[in-house]
């Protein structure tokens, strides 16, 4: 894909109060078609949709993207002559079965899939990309039938992100990795600045070898500890564009997350985007909102925010200093059941199960903890707490 289109590219917005499959496909078909995204995009093409489906969750907890979305999108890019629209996700954790019927199941993949929605993947192959241009990323794995398919619709939540902050478009990419790969570039990228670099590159990558259109579901978006734990909360609308940078600039103002995500501060040092969600062509459709009367101030940050904004703050007490201020993950005792999927994920192998009065838990190993709050994300019984150092608490 053309990278000075995706410079380029504006961001259309257009209110949707709620998951009404009518209501939702009529809106979805006038955003991509406001943003030129139709016939010539899909004719003849294979398509991947990529929703965000990072946890085995009902829809109505506005951890994953609404199936009503994924039908929208399905249909659109079926009546503008698409040969093959299958969906294609590596969720948290393991990607194999039974792990992921688990997730097409609860996340309503399934019943969308079994009553003419888009083809499961069941593939779970993938294949070795290189990436000589990439700053920190020279070559990952991509799950196959997104590196076979012609076009990528990204279909992310619009969510709070323990670690980046802001988890939209080009965080919902990351899900092309498979299973414990991911895990494993949390541990080779453990500083923030060098994992928001990570997903530029990716990005950048993809766009590369593939057409890549979002539409983004903030009908319900996620505040407070996302990508998993945080709470809906109602944002009445639905987004697209050609760019998951600029979508993400306009998101992280509409989540009152304004200026604190530090891989968009990389993408616009990049060139790639504006940093001021001012700058960049925003499409209103029907009866579309006023994105920027529509923030969020007082929405819930995840509880690490503070540090977000603090790393912000060029050089100032980010780098050198930041691993004394960062916020870490706490076992909650109380709700741990010792099921061992923290253990099982934690990149840097910190988490250890210790049996204690009887009781099997997880225990982490501070020394080796790189904060990148994945057993958070992944702990299927909210049994991570986030730990902040006593000045974050006076700042925030
Ligand atoms: S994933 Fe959660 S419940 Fe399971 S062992 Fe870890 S902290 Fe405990
Ligand atoms: S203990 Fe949690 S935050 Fe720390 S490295 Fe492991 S998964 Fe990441």
């Amino acid at each position: 894909m053309d990278i000075e289109k995706i410079k380029k590219a504006p961001v259309a917005l257009a209110g949707c109060d709620d998951y009404d499959r009518e209501k939702v496909y009529e809106t979805v078909k006038r955003l991509l078609t406001s943003i030129g995204t139709c016939e010539g995009t899909f004719k003849g093409k294979r398509v991947v949709l990529k929703p965000n489906l990072v946890a085995a969750k009902d829809p109505s907890a506005a951890v994953t993207s609404h199936p009503s979305v994924v039908d929208a999108v399905t249909r659109y890019v079926r009546e503008c002559g698409a040969s093959d629209v299958m969906i294609a996700e590596s969720p948290g954790g393991s990607y194999t079965e039974p792990f992921l019927s688990r997730i097409y199941d609860a996340t309503g993949m399934k019943e969308l899939s079994e009553n003419g929605g888009p083809r499961l993947n069941g593939d779970f192959t993938s294949v070795s990309v290189k990436f000589a241009e990439g700053k920190k990323l020279k070559s990952f794995e991509v799950l196959t039938p997104v590196s076979n398919a012609d076009v990528i619709v990204n279909i992310p939540k619009l969510k709070t992100h323990s670690l980046t902050g802001l988890s939209c478009a080009v965080k919902n990419l990351f899900g092309a990795i498979p299973g414990f790969q991911k895990f494993e570039m949390h541990a080779a990228y453990p500083e923030l600045d060098d994992f928001s670099e990570m997903l530029c590159d990716l990005d950048l990558a993809l766009y590369r070898d593939h057409e890549i259109v979002t539409v983004c579901d903030a009908v319900f978006s996620m505040e407070g500890n996302g990508p998993t734990h945080g709470s809906p909360v109602f944002t009445g609308m639905l987004m697209a564009s050609a760019s998951t940078y600029a979508l993400d600039v306009v998101a992280e103002r509409l989540a009152g997350l304004g200026g604190t995500t530090r891989y968009l501060d990389i993408a616009a040092q990049k060139g790639l985007v504006e940093r001021d969600p001012d700058k960049i062509e925003v499409v209103r459709t029907g009866d579309a909102p006023d994105a920027f009367k529509l923030v969020l101030p007082d929405s819930k940050k995840p509880n690490s925010f503070s540090m977000r904004l603090l790393i912000a703050l060029p050089n100032l007490l980010g780098g050198k200093f930041s691993r004394f201020f960062e916020p870490s993950p706490k076992i909650n005792v109380g709700k741990c059941l010792g099921c061992s999927n923290c253990a099982n994920v934690c990149p840097a192998k910190t988490i250890t199960m210790k049996k204690k009065k009887g009781k099997k838990l997880a225990v982490i190993g501070r020394k080796n903890c790189i904060r990148c709050f994945c057993c958070q994300e992944l702990c299927p019984h909210g049994a991570v707490d986030t730990v902040k150092n006593p000045i974050l608490k006076l700042i925030r």
